[in-house]
């Protein structure tokens, strides 16, 4: 068994396989199971500090995006998508698809989007059916303030969708606060749940939209209005994961029980970062450092697939590399959720620290010693 260290998929605590395993009723017939999720999906809105209806779909964090895009896309529609990021540019392919006209609003990778840029650019662009906007853009962990750009695209009218799939719970998110339209959240990042299912979080202002569209939408498992009414008229629009749902419940009672969990992530993402750069390793960002997970960039000496097959072999923890312009530039270290422990970040900078060694990449000291030196625990540990 590995250590997973990776930014999504993170580890899962038993309570929460085992709740995966409890007796199964049928899901669209016992009324009690429309009672689970309906509470599921109002403890998460609860855990993201808004009124807004959640809704559980039954597919990978990717179905979530593609439903916020399938339900709100009419065709022609001009969509502003925020980019700057893999994550970020991907969203004009689910824009295209539903018959949308994206436009592409380039921003620089390395840094968090400049919200005073945007706002410039607003002045004269404003002509939008919705924005796309990513919290943690994962490749390169770059972070956006959603708090200050949903906001300011409301003010011209535009809805927004947002990806938080990697950054929610290990980063703050306040939807009602940050006026956000749609929210799509995943289980297997810092919710700590297995792969398998996405949550999409809806404003009425979307609800309005959707329901007052012209076109139908031209999906059914990616249509978030066949959800309308589920629960009055015990009507599912297909059937639900139950078990996949069950453990999904208990890692959010985790999430709801953990009165550290920001300051947690905090903790770790600072102490992770200031190690890392204290020891002369080039973090790839310049700004927009996530709490979620670190990015740095391939040492001179070394390369990513070697890195992280001794990571694996000698050390049993698994890192993860980076796709797309990224792939073997960096290596990520996922500290989300799970994840995100003492114990878990020290043991995986010591064997940091051995492996970069071994490659022959010189270190200003030993990872695990800087990591201890930048932590800042906190009362209880
Ligand atoms: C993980 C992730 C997703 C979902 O991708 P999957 O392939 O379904 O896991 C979406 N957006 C971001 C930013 C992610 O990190």
């Amino acid at each position: 068994m590995y250590k997973i260290m990776t930014p999504g998929p993170t580890q899962v605590l038993e309570n929460v396989r085992r709740a995966r395993s409890l007796a199964c009723t049928n899901p669209d017939l016992d009324e009690s199971f429309y009672d689970f999720y309906k509470e599921t999906c109002t403890l998460i809105s609860r855990l993201l500090k808004t009124g807004n209806e959640t809704l559980i779909l039954g597919g990978e964090g990717i179905l979530g995006l593609e439903a916020a895009c399938a339900s709100l896309t009419e065709p022609g529609d001009k969509v502003l998508v925020l980019d700057n990021g893999i994550y970020g540019r991907g969203f004009a392919d689910f824009v295209t698809m539903y018959g949308g006209v994206p436009e592409l609003y380039h921003a620089d990778c390395r840094n968090t989007l400049d919200v005073a840029a945007l706002s410039d650019y607003l002045k004269e662009h404003h002509d939008y059916a919705y924005a796309t906007v990513v919290h943690c853009d994962t490749p390169s962990g770059v972070l956006n303030d959603i708090g200050s750009i949903c906001p300011l695209l409301k003010q011209y009218g535009i809805l927004t969708v947002v990806d938080s799939v990697s950054g929610m719970f290990g980063e703050e998110v306040r939807v009602d606060d940050f006026k956000i339209d749609l929210l799509c959240g995943g289980s297997q990042k810092a919710v700590s749940a297995p792969p398998g299912l996405t949550f999409v979080v809806v404003s009425d202002d979307a609800k309005e939209k959707i329901k007052t569209r012209k076109t139908p939408i031209a999906s059914f498992y990616a249509n978030l209005a066949v959800f309308e009414g589920y629960y009055e008229k015990k009507w599912f629009p297909y059937t639900m994961p139950i078990s996949d749902i069950y453990g999904l419940r208990a890692a959010f009672d985790n999430i709801a029980a953990d009165k550290d969990l920001y300051a947690r992530h905090k903790r770790i993402g600072t102490a992770t970062r200031a190690a890392l750069g204290e020891a002369g390793l080039r973090l790839h960002l310049d700004s927009g450092f996530s709490d979620t997970v670190t990015v740095f960039d391939v040492p001179r000496g070394a390369t990513a697939d070697a890195i992280l097959k001794r990571m694996k072999d000698r050390h049993g923890i698994l890192l993860a590399g980076s796709f797309d312009e990224l792939a073997g530039k960096v290596i990520r270290i996922g500290h989300m959720g799970t994840n995100a422990s003492f114990e878990n970040m020290l043991a995986t900078m010591e064997a940091l620290s051995e492996t970069l060694t071994h490659f022959g990449v010189p270190l200003e000291g030993n990872l695990a010693d800087l990591f201890l030196k930048h932590y800042r625990p906190t009362v209880s540990e």
